[in-house]
């Protein structure tokens, strides 16, 4: 730290809370920042010293934990060759081979690939690729979205149009945001057998209005920011068949189940179905850089190409920054040599048992677990700054949400860290009730 600026921690949390803008804060920031020196393995170092568990992996990315000595030599290595080229008539070996390990462990008919540098950005990108395909086959009607509301697909403003209507930022854009349709959300429950009535909202729409859908656009068994909601992968084969029979496109955004998050390397798996472009993010490059990926099948590519208009119009300055790409490269590899599944289901084990006495409590409206995600939904929106601070003081970090304290730690969190993660979880919403609004 230049001490000449900032003497003190606190003059420096003076100056961030008049200046910098966090996400979803107001300027000046009324809520907590804490502010972290270092992090390793499953651990954030505050500049105070203290140190908290990481119940959180940095919003789903962080999944090897911070700090890792074999990502942290992918990004040195790659430092020494080049930190970036343009990928506009350049191409590099990072790219390639993380295009082909993305090929090789996606669905097989994915087989194309658009890198980009964030979620939003790769969820723009494939509401462009599907619009461009209908375009190119000469079906100009068909440029809206089919969307379910509790979805969440970034911040953008083609990924806002297709954000729940109600929770997302729609009201203030209302003007300038692209009107798509919402069908009903899936019903809640990994488990919960599929009853005829709850496609009906989805079917209707698809049956009124395919001929101007180009696509619709889903997050695979679990609804993260948008709700943290699991439901069956029942759903999620009839979506595809309703998309086959309407001659619809299918978008999957994999940003946050990416990658090991839900027990299966990809969501999609748990239903045995294929999208025809897929969103990739979050996890991508074990959360060290953004970096973000678009795939879609050749049946996509080719008809965009043979189109009277054949590029895909798109084309970021950081497109496919090798850093980025080794790092993706290294943290798949340390994904798939890692004994993954078996940590992920031993997370799900411990969160289960560590979440389970949430149940019974007053405040608690739904306790649910899949893979390294843990649920506590409340029956009322929690005080962030007084839950955030008592989290902390149990020494754990986690970031609640409306109605929503929840956790997905690192796969490298060990039995004894996600029982401290559970019981903090627990503890916070039993005995602080004062802290709901
Ligand atoms: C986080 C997220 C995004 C947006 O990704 P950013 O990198 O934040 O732009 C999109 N879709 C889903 C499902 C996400 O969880």
């Amino acid at each position: 730290m230049d001490d000449r600026l900032f003497s003190s921690i606190d003059e420096l949390l003076d100056y961030d809370k008049a200046h910098v803008w966090h996400p979803y804060a107001s300027m000046p920031n009324d809520n907590l920042v804490f502010p972290v020196a270092s992090a390793r393995g499953t651990k954030l170092t505050l500049c105070d010293g203290r140190e908290l568990v990481d119940g959180m992996s940095s919003w789903w990315a962080a999944i090897h934990g911070y700090n890792h000595p074999v990502l942290n030599r992918a990004v040195r290595d790659q430092l020494e060759k080049m930190s970036h080229v343009m990928f506009g008539g350049l191409t590099h070996e990072p790219a390639v081979r993380l295009a082909e390990k993305l090929v090789r462990l996606t669905p097989e008919p994915l087989q194309k690939v658009f890198f980009s540098d964030s979620g939003s950005v790769a969820v723009e990108v494939a509401i462009k690729m599907a619009i461009q395909y209908w375009f190119s086959r000469g079906d100009t009607r068909k440029q809206k979205l089919l969307a379910v509301q509790s979805g969440y697909h970034g911040d953008t403003f083609g990924a806002m149009s297709v954000c729940d209507p109600v929770a997302g930022m729609h009201r203030i854009f209302s003007g300038l945001l692209p009107e798509h349709h919402f069908a009903k959300a899936p019903p809640g429950g990994y488990d919960r057998p599929l009853e005829e009535e709850d496609l009906e909202s989805f079917r209707s729409l698809m049956e009124a209005h395919s001929h101007e859908i180009a696509a619709v656009i889903i997050e695979p068994i679990v609804q993260g920011a948008g709700g943290m909601r699991f439901y069956s992968p029942e759903y999620l084969q009839r979506v595809r068949e309703l998309c086959d029979r309407y001659d619809v496109l299918l978008i999957f955004d994999e940003i946050a189940t990416g990658f090991g998050r839900t027990g299966k390397l990809f969501a999609c798996e748990h239903a045995g179905v294929v999208p025809d472009i897929m969103c990739l993010g979050k996890a991508l490059t074990g959360g060290y850089i953004s970096l973000a990926a678009t795939l879609a099948t050749e049946r996509v590519s080719d008809s965009i190409a043979r189109g009277e208009h054949p590029v895909l119009m798109h084309g970021p300055t950081f497109m496919a920054n090798p850093l980025a790409c080794a790092v993706a490269l290294a943290s798949i590899d340390l994904l798939l040599k890692s004994d993954w599944e078996e940590k992920v289901a031993r997370i799900e084990d411990e969160l289960r048992r560590g979440l389970a006495p949430a149940r019974s409590l007053p405040t608690v409206a739904d306790v649910r677990v899949l893979g390294a995600i843990g649920v506590i939904e409340l029956k009322r929106p929690v005080a962030m700054n007084p839950i955030t601070a008592d989290l902390v003081k149990r020494g754990v970090w986690l970031r609640p949400f409306g109605r929503l304290v929840y956790t997905m730690p690192p796969f490298i969190a060990e039995t004894d860290e996600v029982e401290l993660i559970a019981t903090a979880m627990v503890e916070v919403v039993a005995v602080d009730v004062n802290f709901l609004k």
